[in-house]
């Protein structure tokens, strides 16, 4: 790295000569007095009370041993003691045959041997200034103020340094991160966030004692951590949770994602990539807070590359396609077609049909989501008013709103324009958006939310049980359905006496006073269970797949026949 002082070049350094010798004084400050600004006192007691006034701004001080009052030696020994003298440098002025390893053991930084030769003493003052200003900027910019770790660039010269300089030692890549801190901040202010962040580095920092390692932080709540193997990990991160606990970190929750020694093959960068993905695995996920990378996720990894890369291509040539899920009403005698969800697959001409579940959360990790979105609303609106058109009803489809959307400022007008241009009515597009976001995303997502709501469209509070409302929370929330997650019903047909499952879900509901829907419905006597208990709306494979629009247009055909039987 370049640690050039030219930039400091035209200052005028000040120097600080400590001698009770008048005529020694006098030699010396001549010899320098023409390049620097120099200041004199008679002993170390004087030059004590001098530095603390100006450790800001001395750049050395030439310091004789044997002086009255106090001597050189104690001299030195305070200035180290001294928080803001301690980096200031010294150069001992010594008679030949004073103990010259001595002072430099206690501290000095180098040594000029009375009588003075010019040249020496102008190179070596030179010198020392260089030394300790190029270390002072290295410092500076080598290390995270806030947590006393290596910046990111540092950390990754001094994590090769660290193998050159253990070779037989087998290293972990650990990538620590820390979810919901930006709630932390937002709620608690910055200064709490940077304390939080200073006793993570602490955390750390304390783990790494003793041991062949260092850390950083890498990003705001991101941290690396290059250390000798370990089976103890689960350990290193309970006790950085407990630090966090001990701070008052509230709902700030840590996770760690670790690559092992047994992908020593790999560049630096690329393991702490991989301990990376890790971690990102576990993201929201409050069970775990620990992963360990390994192969089969690295082909996920390669895959998901390759989707992301060729996401633009594939909106470009139509490889999106959406499909309908028909959605029924069973409150009546039968059950009545009343609306669909809007569901998108990738035909990808290599690997065929992928599945949104694969690649809507790499669209909401690098933001791709909202074009993927509105392509399918604007496929969606135009599906509606088609069939407005063919069957002259309007059959109202659900479309998923991210999570990402929903900090999208031109949202409302997104969707409004897209109804516009199929002139449709805002019952035409209903919005189905994931508990999670409702609860994770502040108060911002709920107000949009209600904001969508106060202009007419109808929310479907998305995979209701998979996230953490209270009921409490519930009666606060913009919301005019429950679509009940599908892992109940599966859970259901596991075991078959949970039905009193069902019954508690209506019921939150009509204590909230909106319908319910219940979606990955596959048999009959799920829907019967869900007709008892006085669930009104159903999706799933019993009625139907998610299926393209054609198929789809039979479906409608088949309510119409029966609609007209009734
Ligand atoms: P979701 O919104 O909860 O959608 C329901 C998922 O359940 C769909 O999976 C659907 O095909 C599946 N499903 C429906 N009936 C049954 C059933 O009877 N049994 C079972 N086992 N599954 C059933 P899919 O289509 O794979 O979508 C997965 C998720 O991807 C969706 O979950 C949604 O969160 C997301 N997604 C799909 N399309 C979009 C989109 O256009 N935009 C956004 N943002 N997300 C989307
Ligand atoms: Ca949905
Ligand atoms: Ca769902």
């Amino acid at each position: 790295m370049n640690t050039s002082l030219s930039g400091m070049a035209d200052r005028r350094r000040q120097l600080l000569i400590v001698d009770d010798d008048p005529i020694s004084r006098a030699i010396l400050g001549n010899l320098i007095g023409e390049s620097y600004d120099v200041a004199y006192a008679e002993n170390g007691c004087e030059a004590l009370a001098w530095l603390e006034r100006a450790s800001r701004t001395v750049s050395l001080v030439l310091l004789d041993l044997m002086m009255p009052v106090m001597d050189g030696v104690e001299t030195l020994r305070r200035m180290k003691e001294s928080e803001a003298l301690r980096k200031i440098p010294v150069i001992v002025l010594t008679s030949e045959g004073e103990a010259e390893a001595e002072t430099l053991r206690s501290g000095a930084t180098d040594f000029i041997t009375k009588p003075y030769k010019e040249e020496i003493v102008r190179a070596r003052i030179a010198r020392t200034i260089e030394l300790a200003e190029d270390r002072q900027i290295i410092q500076t910019v080598e290390t995270d103020s806030l947590t006393g770790l290596y910046s990111k660039d540092f950390f990754f010269e001094y994590a090769g340094a660290l193998v050159e300089a253990h070779p037989g030692v087998q290293m972990d890549a650990l990538v620590l991160d820390l979810d919901r801190f930006h709630l932390y901040n937002e709620m608690r202010g910055r200064d709490a966030g940077n304390r939080l962040l200073a006793v993570m580095g602490e955390g750390i920092r304390r783990e790494l004692a003793g041991k062949v390692g260092i850390g950083c932080r890498c990003q705001a709540d991101t941290f690396y951590v290059y250390m000798a193997h370990t089976e103890a990990h689960a350990s290193i991160l309970e006790r950085i949770s407990a630090c966090l606990a001990e701070a008052g970190s509230g709902n700030v929750h840590v996770r760690m994602g670790v690559c092992t020694r047994t992908d020593m093959t790999k560049d630096l960068e690329g393991r702490f990539d991989r301990a990376k993905a890790a971690c990102s695995r576990i993201r929201g996920d409050y069970l775990h807070s620990l992963a360990y990378y390994d192969d089969s996720q690295y082909e996920h990894d390669i895959h998901a590359q390759r989707l992301i890369n060729e996401t633009q291509e594939a909106l470009r040539t139509g490889q999106f396609k959406v499909y309908y899920q028909p959605k029924y009403d069973i409150t009546g005698s039968r059950a009545a077609l009343r609306s669909a969800e809007a569901l998108v697959r990738w035909q990808h001409p290599e690997f065929g049909m992928v599945s949104p579940g694969l690649f809507i959360p790499l669209f909401e990790d690098n933001g791709m989501i909202r074009e993927l979105d509105s392509y399918v609303w604007r496929s969606a609106a135009r599906q509606v008013a088609q069939w407005r058109e063919r069957y002259g009803r309007l059959i109202p489809v659900s479309v998923n709103v991210s999570r990402i959307d929903l900090f999208d400022e031109g949202l409302l007008e997104r969707l409004n324009g897209i109804r516009a241009e199929n002139e449709l009515p805002v019952e035409a597009l209903i919005l189905e958006i994931t508990e999670s976001a409702y609860t994770e995303d502040t108060e911002q997502a709920i107000a949009v939310i209600a904001s969508l709501r106060a202009a007419g469209y109808r929310i479907e509070m998305d995979d209701f049980g998979s996230g953490y409302s209270s009921l409490n929370m519930l009666l606060h929330m913009p919301v005019d359905a429950l679509k009940i997650d599908g892992a109940f019903m599966r859970s259901l047909s596991a075991h078959k006496k949970d039905t009193w499952l069902i019954g508690t879900l209506v019921d939150i509901a009509r204590h909230l006073n909106v319908p319910t829907v219940f979606e990955g419905v596959e048999e009959e006597q799920q829907v019967q269970l869900i007709r008892e208990a006085g669930g009104q709306i159903v999706q799933g494979y019993y009625f139907s797949r998610p299926l393209p629009p054609e198929p789809f247009d039979q479906i409608i055909e088949k309510d119409m026949e029966e609609a007209a039987l009734c």
